[in-house]
């Protein structure tokens, strides 16, 4: 009697068991809880139910083994290009750009910030074309030009930078668009800048600056110490324009001023702001990214930057600590733009988490004039889930083995756990 009773309340308890999925034994890094150690990672409904030294397994719809690998919250990629579609040539509002979805998930990121691919005359457009048909999470940064990124002589329109249209815009889309962005300006005035700022203040949100062509008209260390205010953004921190090192490699003193000031610095990596020149002797004098981002775009993924696991790995083998690496790549974007709903696993915090290896061997990496490092880590996103679904899985890591499942086995997933294609579960017979 007991054990029929015991029985039944198994099966019941798998029927409508507490959780639909239970991530078992993976060193969990979370910086804004201060996690870094083995736990337990329990989702329900999307959110994150438990976090824990031990979850029973019982508890849970679906369990996987990550004993051995690191789960984080899901990547942030806070400087992206995916305004495509458009059918613009040559402009990152258009063929330069990627779809988010063919790039994130595999490499682990669950949450992409288009760096104002878009201004205020076209976000509508790219909101519709790409941010509302994605799975993976798309933010956006405002251009301070109405058409965002068009290329050429659009881009250079101080006529188009309007402050209170790109204000209004991102207030519409308050949440969704998280800062203000100003890029590529070749003129000697301080007019993008300025607008862009302005836009800022009006808006409540901060600026991400590219600073375009650097110009003896408007120094850069104006920019950083007197122009952008505390929480404000610069991407693109090793590029080469950029005055770095003295004679004697040391890294000039304004740098660490304007961190003091509250100055935010991104890696954006891209396709042509990334020297390790500039960075190993940066970070080694302390001066590392407070966010690691890609610049994802077609040229970057397919030069030195690939992709989101590659460019944290290049800091993991500069010397950074995994913890860092990834806390850079979580929680301090999240607070960056001031969405710190995302970047954490806090209990009742949306299921986005990301399940890395930490691969050793002999690898190669590459900066954006083609000149290598080599490393022995190299960083890999084995599962990600987005929403508390698993939407990419590398090794099957959530699968059943094939002989085990009958023979007839259909592709059915389970809705509670599985959102990838596929999903083999048992046959009836
Ligand atoms: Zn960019």
């Amino acid at each position: 009697m007991k054990t029929i009773l015991s029985m039944l309340l198994l099966s019941c308890a798998l029927a409508g068991a507490q959780y639909d999925l239970l991530l078992k034994g993976g060193h969990v890094i979370d910086a804004r809880n201060n996690i870094n150690g083995v736990r337990d990672v329990a989702i329900a409904g999307g959110k994150i139910a438990a976090v824990s030294e031990s979850i029973p397994a019982s508890a849970a719809v679906k369990v996987v083994d990550v004993s051995g690998l690191y789960v984080t919250p899901g990547l942030m990629d806070m400087h992206v290009h995916v305004y495509a579609g458009t059918g613009q040539r040559g402009a990152y509002s258009g063929d330069l750009s990627v779809y988010p979805d063919g790039f994130t998930f595999r490499a682990g990121v669950t949450t992409v910030v288009d760096a104002g691919s878009s201004g205020h005359r076209n976000f509508p457009d790219f909101k519709d074309r790409v941010i509302d048909r994605s799975r993976t999470r798309v933010l956006a940064m405002l251009n301070i030009v109405g058409l965002g990124m068009g290329g050429g002589k659009i881009e250079q329109d101080a006529s188009d930078m309007n402050a209170e249209a790109t204000a209004e815009q991102a207030m519409k889309y308050k949440g969704l668009v998280v800062a203000i962005k100003t890029a590529h300006y070749a003129g000697p005035e301080w007019v993008a800048v300025d607008r862009t700022v302005e836009a800022a203040n009006k808006s409540g949100l901060p600026v991400m600056v590219d600073f375009g062509s650097f110009r003896p008209e408007r120094p850069f260390q104006e920019l950083l110490l007197k122009r952008l205010r505390p929480g404000d953004i610069y991407t693109h921190m090793y590029l080469s324009m950029v005055p770095m090192l003295d004679d004697q490699q040391k890294v000039l003193p304004y740098l660490f001023e304007a961190k003091k000031r509250g100055i935010i610095f991104d890696a954006g990596h891209g396709a042509g702001s990334f020297l390790f020149r500039q960075a190993v002797p940066a970070i080694k004098q302390g001066l590392v990214p407070d966010s690691i981002s890609t610049d994802l775009h077609v040229s970057s993924m397919n030069a030195g930057m690939k992709d989101m696991t590659n460019v944290m790995s290049k800091f993991l083998n500069m010397g950074l600590s995994l913890q860092d690496v990834v806390a850079k790549s979580t929680w301090a974007p999240s607070r960056e733009i001031k969405r710190e709903d995302l970047g954490h696993l806090t209990v009742g915090a949306v299921a986005d988490v990301t399940v890395l290896r930490v691969l050793q061997g002999e690898f190669g990496f590459t900066d954006v004039n083609g000149a290598r490092m080599k490393g022995n880590q190299k960083l890999q996103a084995e599962v990600t889930v987005k929403d508390g679904r698993v939407v990419y899985d590398l090794n099957a890591l959530t699968r059943e083995d094939w002989d085990k499942l009958g023979p007839r086995y259909t592709s059915q997933g389970n809705p509670r756990w599985d959102a990838t294609i596929g999903g083999a579960v048992r046959s009836r017979k």
